[in-house]
């Protein structure tokens, strides 16, 4: 449990292709940001052993676990620069 508490799930969005299987799979963990379309973690204190199967079974490994340190938080990690929107990053 301890493990769960100190670490979040991340989704790489330069790879994620938004098929929405984390979302159905685990709905309490991942969803659509309705204002970006990007697909987003819940800040949560701790995570259902359910997003490991999530991760295993993401078709573009392209979530993660992450080590929580003071200040992060999935709602700080993933987000595309301007750049990267553009396609010139
Ligand atoms: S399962 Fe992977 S590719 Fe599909 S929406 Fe989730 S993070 Fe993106």
């Amino acid at each position: 449990m301890e493990e769960r508490r100190a670490r979040f799930p991340v989704i790489d969005r330069r790879y994620c292709s938004r098929c929405q299987g984390c979302v159905d799979s685990v709905p309490e963990v991942f969803f659509v940001d309705d204002s970006s379309g990007l697909v987003s973690v819940v800040d949560r204190p701790d995570y259902p052993p359910a997003v490991d199967e999530a991760i295993k079974n993401c078709p573009r490994d392209c979530i993660s676990w992450e080590s929580r340190g003071s200040g992060d938080g999935p709602k700080s990690t993933g987000e595309f620069t301007v750049e990267e929107i553009l396609g010139i990053g």
